[in-house]
Formats: C-alpha cells, structure tokens, sequence
C-alpha cells in the first residue's frame, strides 16, 4: 500500500518532540520550524528543437546560524516544495549533528531529468544556476550546493561554469561533489557509505557484537548501496541479500562476496537480472551459484542483524513495520522509515541508526572539498577519511550522551544533538 509522504509534516512532528524533551522555548523552536528564506523561481532553457520549456525551481536556505548553507539539488519530476523546505530543514540539523561549520539548504527542480537530452540537462542546470546566482542565492560563503537524486559530478562543473561566468572570477567553492579536475574531494564518491559504516560499526561495539557476526540485508545497490557493500564486506561483515529496483537476491546459504555483487550487477544492469528475465528465472544457475531470489518487500523482513536502506524514502512504513525482523536499520538513504513505523519499530526494540548521523558523511566530506577549495590545498584520501573517522565516531558518541540522559531513541537524540548546537549558535549571534 503506498504511503501517502508529508515530509514537512514528519519533520515538524520530530522537531516538537525533540524540543518538548529539552524544554526548548518557544521563540527558538519556531525559528526552526520555519526556513530562513524560500526562493522559487521559473528556469526556462531551450530544447533541442529549438522551443522554450520552463519548469520551476526551487532554493530553501533553513538556517545559517552555524555557517552558509549547504545541502544538495535534486531533479525529479515528484520534487516540490515541500519536499525540499524538509530536506533543506534536515540538512541544517545534519550538520549540526556532525559539527561542521555549515547550515542547511536543498535545492529542486520538478523535472523528468530522463526525458531531457544531455544539452538539454546543460542548458537546464546552467540557467538554473545563473538565476541564483544573479538573484545572489548561491555563493563560496552564502550558500553552497552539492549533489543530490539525479544530479551529478557533471551537472556540479556546468554550475560552477556558469556561477564563475556570471561572477567573472573563479570560485570552486561555491559548489562541491565536483569532479577531482574542478576541485572535487578524494574519498568524496564513496563517503556517504564510509561515514554510514563507521556509525554501524560504533553501534556494533556499543552493544558488544563482532562485524564478523553480523549478518546484513541492503536494499539498494546504487551509489550508497554498492560502495557500503564492498566497506562491509572488506570489515567481514556477512551480506545476505541485496536489491535495486529490479528486484533481489539472496544467498541460500553462506553470504555474497561484495565483488561478485558488483559482477552480478555490471554484468546485466541489476543483481537480479543475472538469473531472471521476466517471471523466468534460471533454476539451475542460481542453485550453481546458491542464489535465491528476494522481493523489494521481502528483503526487508529478512531475519539478519542489521537492515541497511540504501535506496528510497518510505519504504519501511505502518504497514510493513510489524514484520521486520531485523535487530537494527542503518538509514543510509533520506527518510526510508515513516514517522508512523518508527514508532512501531521503537515499541518492539529495533534500534534506528538515523539518516541524519548515518548519511551524514557525504556532507562532511562536501564541507571537505569547501575548506580545500578555499586554501586551495588538495589532500590526499587518507587524511581525508581517517578526518570523517573521527568526525562520524565523535557524532555517535555525542549522540550516546545525549541518548542516556534523556533515555530517547537514536533519532530523538540526533535531533536533540542538532538542534542544541544550532540553537546555541543563534543564542551566540543574539537572533534568539
Ligand atoms: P542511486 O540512484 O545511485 O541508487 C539508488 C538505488 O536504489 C539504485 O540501486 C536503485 O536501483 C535502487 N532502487 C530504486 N528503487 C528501488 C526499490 N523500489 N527497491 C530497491 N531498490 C531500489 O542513489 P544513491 O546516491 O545511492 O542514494 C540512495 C539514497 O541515499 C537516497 O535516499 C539518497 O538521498 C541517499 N543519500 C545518498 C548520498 C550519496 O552521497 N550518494 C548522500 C546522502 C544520502
């Protein structure tokens, strides 16, 4: 049954609960209840036969107590306003949590980006980007995107492009998730899943399991998914089932090797492609290869350890919240657990380890390539990830503390952790 998604709603909803716990007064819960700025705007491009199409944008600067805003831009034709006010919102909390000098924005555009040519996605991106820029919206120390759902490395060089075309100067910047050649961050492509690792692994040491005894179930093998696969496996942690859109598969015995996913899944374009087409499955190559297929609902009721959602939002919800078996759920992806299935999955005892600290490596590294960008020094992979070790480790244990204290769950007590560090920065600049 679809869920019906309210995710302006769902954030507000956490936010009151995080500052009831806190007794947080009234004047600062509502100067985060509310973005700082909202811009819309209309992005008109030319299309390759030569008409003009004009979709709308949309910028949300939530709030800059702590430093510019930061967060990413997504194309997609569901993408509104109110998904981006969350997310922006979320993105202000996120950082927050991991104590990085930045606030929180999104950006979006309501747009089908499969539908558009690759000059037509050029033209799009570049005019979206010159009017925020000529609005003064974005900038190195006012507001600095990043990636998001359909937007790329590629797409992040055509903004810069243009931002520094309009400014007449270069500022890298202004923007992260570039490519290496344009200022982007070693260790950046996979950091969103490293960060996420090390927060699984805190937690593991927390309640005294061994990587090597925790069996894992992943939903979603794209950027997120297939980069924690091979960081899981290398730590000896088992895989058991994996899924992208097409579908799944699990091992009938034993657990999958993160290489041969990657095989599994380069070979066909989807890891369950390799033995299925249609409803017709290969019997006797999956029994070779000890493989059973999993559905998309059924990889996530699998008896493991840890349930790892790499893929969409929404997709553990009222309806299917009773039947997880699962110990733990490491939220990798934005919002996989609706507010309504985490209030079940708190009241059985499954431990959520919560988007904003789990996912938050990527930002921490976007704020990376910000600091490199602005010395104009480039460091290597090491230093880079052993820095979003100790940040993400420190986050977990600042999370804990806060945690104990109020006896809350793991993402009550992000929101408090969030919360209390961007409230005593506005506290700081007297605008509360
Ligand atoms: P992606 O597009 O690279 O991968 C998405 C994956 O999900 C693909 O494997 C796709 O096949 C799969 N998928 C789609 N529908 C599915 C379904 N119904 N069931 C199972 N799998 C399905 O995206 P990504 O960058 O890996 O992002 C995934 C999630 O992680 C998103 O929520 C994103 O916002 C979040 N996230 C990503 C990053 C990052 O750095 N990549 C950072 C923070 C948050």
């Amino acid at each position: 049954m679809a869920t019906i998604k309210k995710p302006y709603e769902n954030f507000l909803k956490n936010l009151r609960k995080a500052a009831k716990t806190i007794d947080l007064s009234s004047q600062a819960l509502k100067k985060l209840e509310e973005p700082e700025h909202i811009h819309t705007f209309d992005v008109s491009f030319k299309t390759d036969d030569g008409k003009t199409m004009t979709v709308p944008g949309y910028r949300v600067q939530h709030n800059s107590a702590r430093g510019p805003y930061k967060g990413g831009i997504r194309y997609h034709h569901e993408a509104d306003l109110e998904e981006v006010k969350a997310l922006a919102s979320l993105m202000s909390l996120k950082c927050g949590v991991v104590n990085i000098p930045m606030g929180g924005g999104k950006g979006g555009i309501t747009v089908d980006p499969k539908k558009l040519s690759r000059n037509e996605l050029e033209r799009m991106s570049r005019a979206y980007f010159r009017l925020g820029t000529e609005k003064g919206i974005f900038g190195v120390h006012k507001d600095v995107p990043a990636p998001d759902v359909y937007t790329n490395p590629q797409i992040m060089a055509w903004m810069l492009d243009e931002h520094e075309k309009v400014l007449g100067y270069k500022s890298p910047g202004v923007i992260t998730g570039k490519p290496l050649e344009l200022g982007g961050s070693l260790g950046r492509s996979y950091s969103t899943s490293q960060g996420g690792f090390y927060v699984l692994l805190k937690y593991l040491e927390s309640i005294g399991k061994k990587p090597s005894d925790t069996t894992i179930a992943l939903q979603g093998f794209g950027n997120a998914g297939a980069y924690f696969a091979e960081i899981a496996h290398k730590a000896g942690m088992k895989i058991v089932a994996a899924s992208d859109s097409k579908g799944g598969i699990m091992r009938a015995k034993g657990y999958f090797e993160a290489k041969k996913l990657n095989e599994f899944k380069k070979t066909t374009g989807s890891l369950r492609g390799n033995f299925c087409e249609g409803d017709t499955c290969d019997l006797e190559k999956m029994k070779r290869e000890e493989v059973r297929e999993v559905s998309n609902e059924d990889i996530l009721e699998l008896e493991v350890d840890v349930l790892v959602l790499a893929a969409l939002d929404g997709v553990v919800h009222a309806e299917n919240a009773k039947n997880i078996k699962a110990k733990a759920i490491l939220e990798l992806a934005n919002g996989p657990v609706t507010l309504e299935a985490d209030e079940i999955l708190e009241k059985r005892g499954i431990d959520i380890l919560p988007d904003i600290l789990s996912n938050a490596g990527g930002v921490t590294v976007s704020y990376f390539e910000w600091v490199q960008n602005r010395s104009g020094d480039v460091w290597e992979e090491d230093y880079v990830i052993a820095k979003l070790k100790k940040i993400m480790e420190n986050s977990f244990e600042d999370l804990m503390q806060i945690k104990n204290k109020y006896q809350v769950s793991y993402r009550e007590a992000a929101f408090i952790l969030g919360m209390e560090r961007i409230v005593r920065a506005m506290e700081l600049r007297g605008t509360i």
